[in-house]
């Protein structure tokens, strides 16, 4: 029987991102809280025993969507239902905003984070293959200032990211793209990636990157002088998937065959698009 409810911890509810900053740095045992949506079922099952919860969820100014430039700046605390109903996420972006709304159920996408989500970095979330495939820059504060890391490396494992203790992401910034798309397997019971795969195609670049597969996602970028055909794409991703993950629901085959298959659709859907 797994208990069902977390181990003790200390609550603390910073009013600034510096003093949030400054608690999480303080210990290592200390854990951010933003939409719970994946810290608390893991401290249910006491996978996560943080002794310090400093709740970010209310901090001011952090759930903003604005204008970036040509592109648009999403704040860490974004739900992932105001992302999939922001106007300029779909006029810019659009590929995000549908991402969004296929992200879990309408209670997920009330309570989860666009910065928890990258900031967790489940190899069957969505958002870190599509922002890895958009070139988008993920912004990150912490007791030595700011920082922008981009998006393709900072995933770096199974729940594994660049972030170091005490730092916190506070924005995403996501170039303006119209040609992409991003496909899943959704898990029938989550509505996680089994396999996702996000395709976005500029004039200068095509970036191909599979989630779900391996512990972070997978980039393919092709230059202008690459011309291969999609089916030489997708015989190429079998090599390029090595250490294939498997689970009760699906081995490290499988994954692979639903990737070579998405990432047709996922292709065709952006060059159609
Ligand atoms: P939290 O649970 O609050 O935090 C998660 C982790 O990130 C913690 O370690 C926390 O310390 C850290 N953290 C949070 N915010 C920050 C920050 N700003 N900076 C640094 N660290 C931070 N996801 C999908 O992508 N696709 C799905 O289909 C999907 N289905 C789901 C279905 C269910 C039933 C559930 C419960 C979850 C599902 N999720 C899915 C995950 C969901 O999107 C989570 O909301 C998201 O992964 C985490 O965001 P959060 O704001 O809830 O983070």
């Amino acid at each position: 029987m797994y208990p069902q409810r977390p181990a003790a911890f200390e609550y603390k509810r910073p009013a600034s991102v510096d003093e949030a900053i400054g608690l999480l740095a303080a210990n290592g045992d200390t854990r951010a809280l933003a939409g719970g949506h994946s810290l608390l079922p893991l401290m249910k099952l006491r996978l996560a025993e943080p002794s310090v919860i400093v709740d970010i969820g209310r901090l001011p100014g952090l759930d903003v969507i604005e204008v970036d430039g040509d592109g648009v700046r999403i704040g860490a605390l974004a739900t992932h239902a105001s992302v999939a109903a922001s106007e300029l996420v779909r006029e810019r972006c659009p590929v995000l905003a549908t991402t969004a709304e296929g992200i879990g159920d309408r209670q997920v996408r009330n309570r989860g984070t666009i910065g928890g989500s990258l900031a967790h970095a489940d190899p069957g979330a969505d958002y870190p293959t599509v922002v890895s495939a958009l070139g988008a820059t993920v912004v990150v504060r912490g007791p030595n200032g700011e920082l922008e890391i981009a998006a393709d490396s900072f995933f770096t494992g199974v729940f594994t990211t660049e972030l170091a203790q005490g730092e916190l992401v506070t924005a995403v910034r996501v170039p303006a793209t119209q040609k992409a798309a991003y496909v899943k397997h959704r898990h029938p019971a989550s509505g996680y990636a089994v396999v996702g795969v996000a395709c976005v195609v500029r004039p200068d670049e095509a970036r191909i990157v599979v989630g779900g597969v391996t512990g972070s996602p997978v980039l393919i970028a092709l230059s202008p002088g690459d011309e291969p055909t999609i089916e030489a794409v997708v015989d190429e991703l079998p090599a390029a998937l090595s250490g294939a993950l498997s689970d009760t629901y699906a081995s490290g085959g499988y994954r692979v065959h639903l990737a070579q298959v998405l990432a047709k659709r996922a292709i065709r859907a952006a060059l159609a698009t």
